[in-house]
C-alpha cells in the first residue's frame, strides 16, 4: 500500500541524510572585527542573523585587536630565545578568548554554540612551529555541531600537529583556517570580514580616489596579496585558487557587498584592464656575487627565506626577501662565502591586472607615466599578470598615485560586476 506524506520530508537535522538542502558559510572575523566586547557581541548577532537564514554557520575568529602581539611582547619579555613549541601554546591562546566569548554571547541570544580550538576542530598540521602547514581536515566534530543545530566557532590560525603538538600556522593565518574549513566542509563561499569594504584599486591611505573592486581573479588576488595588499593572506588566497573556495571579502561594519574572489571570467579580461596598483616598502633587495645560483637559494630554502623576486645581471644575483626575514637572510648569506650586500632604501610598486594578457602597451604607459615624474627604476619583474618595479621608497606613494591615475582607475567605467 503507498503512504503519502502531506509534506516534503526535509531532514529536520541537517546533515543528517548526507546531502544537505542548506548551506555551509564559513566566516572569518579579523582582530580589529572582534577588539573589544561589544564587537564581540555584534559578531555573534551576525553570525546568529546568518544562521536564521538558513545557513549552517561556521566562525573562524581571530585573537582580539593586538593581543597576538602582546603575546610575542611577553614571551619576549620571558626569553630571547623561547622554544617554538612553548610559544605556540602561548600564541594560540589568544583566538581561543574570542571563540570561548563570542559563544557566551550567542548563547545569550537564545541559540546553540560551540568553541572549538584548532584541534578540536581536526585541523591537523605538519610539526613546523610558527609556519605549520595543513596536512588534513577531520571535520567530523564540526558536522556533529552542525547537525545539532549550533553554530560553530574556531580559533583561526591554529592546529595539531601530526606529533600532537599544538602548532600555530603563521602571522595572518586565520584567513587560511577560513579558507581550509570552507573547502574541507564544501562550503558556498568563504566570507573574509574586516576593518575594509573590499579590495580596493590602490591603499586608500594612499590614494584617496582609490575604487573598491566587485571582482577579481585568484591570479590577480594572489599578485595583490604577494605585492603588499593586506587585507587577504597569500597562503589563504593560494588555498583558494587550488580547491575553488569562493572568497567575500566585506567589511565586518556594514552590511553592503565587498570583493568577490573567484575564478577567472570573461567580463574580467574585458572591463578592466588593470585592477589594482599595490606596493610595499617591507621588503629588502639583496646583492650577491660569488655563490653558485643553485647553492644561493638551497641556502635560503633552508633558512625558510620567503624569496620574491629573483633578477640574474651576468656573475650578479639580485633577489628580494621579507623584512621580516632579514636576520635569517644575512646569516644565510654570512655563511655562503660570497660577497653580498643589501638595500633597504627600495620600494616596490605592482600593476596587476588579468586584462593584461591580451592587452598590449601597459609597459609602455606605465614607464612613460614614471620618465614624466623623473623616476628610473631600479629593478623590474614582470609576470603574465603584473608589472613590478622599484624605486627610492620616498618615490613610491608618487609613483602609485600617478599610476593609479595613468590607468584611470578611480572611473568605474571599466568596473566588473561579480559573478
Ligand atoms: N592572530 C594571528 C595574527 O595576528 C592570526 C590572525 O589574526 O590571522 O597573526
Ligand atoms: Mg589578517
Amino acid at each position: 500500500m503507498a503512504t503519502r506524506a502531506d509534506y516534503e520530508p526535509v531532514p529536520a537535522v541537517a546533515g543528517a541524510f548526507g546531502r544537505t538542502h542548506v548551506g555551509t558559510v564559513v566566516m572569518k572575523f579579523g582582530g580589529t572585527s572582534v577588539a573589544d566586547p561589544e564587537r564581540l557581541k555584534a559578531v555573534a548577532r551576525r553570525l546568529v542573523a546568518t544562521s536564521e537564514k538558513g545557513n549552517r554557520v561556521v566562525a573562524v575568529l581571530s585573537a582580539m585587536g593586538d593581543t597576538t602581539d602582546h603575546l610575542h611582547d611577553l614571551a619576549r619579555q620571558i626569553s630571547l630565545r623561547p622554544a617554538p613549541r612553548e610559544l605556540d601554546m602561548l600564541v594560540s591562546v589568544g583566538e581561543r578568548i574570542s571563540c570561548a566569548l563570542a559563544a557566551m554571547a550567542i548563547h545569550d541570544l537564545g541559540r546553540e554554540a560551540i568553541s572549538l580550538t584548532g584541534s578540536q576542530a581536526g585541523i591537523v598540521t605538519d610539526t613546523v612551529h610558527g609556519k605549520a602547514k595543513i596536512v588534513d581536515v577531520r571535520a567530523r566534530r564540526i558536522h556533529e555541531a552542525l547537525d545539532r543545530g549550533a553554530i560553530v566557532l574556531v580559533a583561526g590560525f591554529q592546529g595539531v600537529s601530526t606529533t600532537f603538538d599544538v602548532t600555530t600556522l603563521g602571522r595572518g593565518a586565520s584567513d587560511l583556517t577560513a579558507v581550509a574549513l570552507a573547502a574541507a566542509l564544501d562550503a558556498d563561499a568563504c566570507e573574509i570580514y574586516t576593518d575594509v569594504e573590499g579590495v580596493y584599486t590602490g591603499d586608500p591611505r594612499v590614494v584617496v580616489q582609490a575604487r573598491k573592486l566587485h571582482a577579481v581573479s585568484y591570479e590577480e588576488m594572489l599578485e595583490m596579496a604577494a605585492s603588499g595588499a593586506k587585507v587577504l593572506q597569500l597562503r589563504s588566497v593560494e588555498l583558494a585558487r587550488n580547491h575553488g573556495v569562493k572568497l567575500h571579502v566585506r567589511s565586518a561594519f556594514a552590511e553592503a557587498d565587498g570583493t568577490w574572489v573567484s575564478e577567472e571570467d570573461e567580463r574580467m579580461l574585458e572591463k578592466a584592464m588593470i585592477s589594482g596598483i599595490t606596493h610595499t616598502v617591507e621588503e629588502a633587495v639583496y646583492r650577491v656575487e660569488g655563490v653558485a645560483t643553485a647553492d644561493l637559494f638551497q641556502a635560503l630554502a633552508d633558512a625558510s627565506v620567503n624569496v620574491d623576486t629573483i633578477i640574474q645581471i651576468g656573475p650578479e644575483i639580485v633577489f628580494s626577501a621579507p623584512a621580516e626575514d632579514r636576520t635569517e637572510t644575512c646569516a644565510t648569506l654570512d655563511r655562503t662565502g660570497g660577497t653580498w650586500s643589501e638595500n633597504s632604501d627600495l620600494g616596490k610598486v605592482s600593476i596587476v591586472g588579468a586584462g593584461m594578457k591580451s592587452h598590449p602597451g601597459i609597459a609602455a604607459r606605465t614607464f612613460a607615466a614614471l620618465a614624466d615624474l623623473e623616476l628610473e627604476p631600479a629593478f623590474i619583474s614582470t609576470s603574465p599578470i603584473k608589472i613590478a618595479f622599484y624605486v627610492p621608497r620616498e618615490e613610491v606613494e608618487r609613483a602609485v598615485k600617478t599610476l593609479h591615475e595613468t590607468f584611470d582607475l578611480a572611473t568605474a567605467t571599466a568596473e566588473r560586476e561579480h559573478a
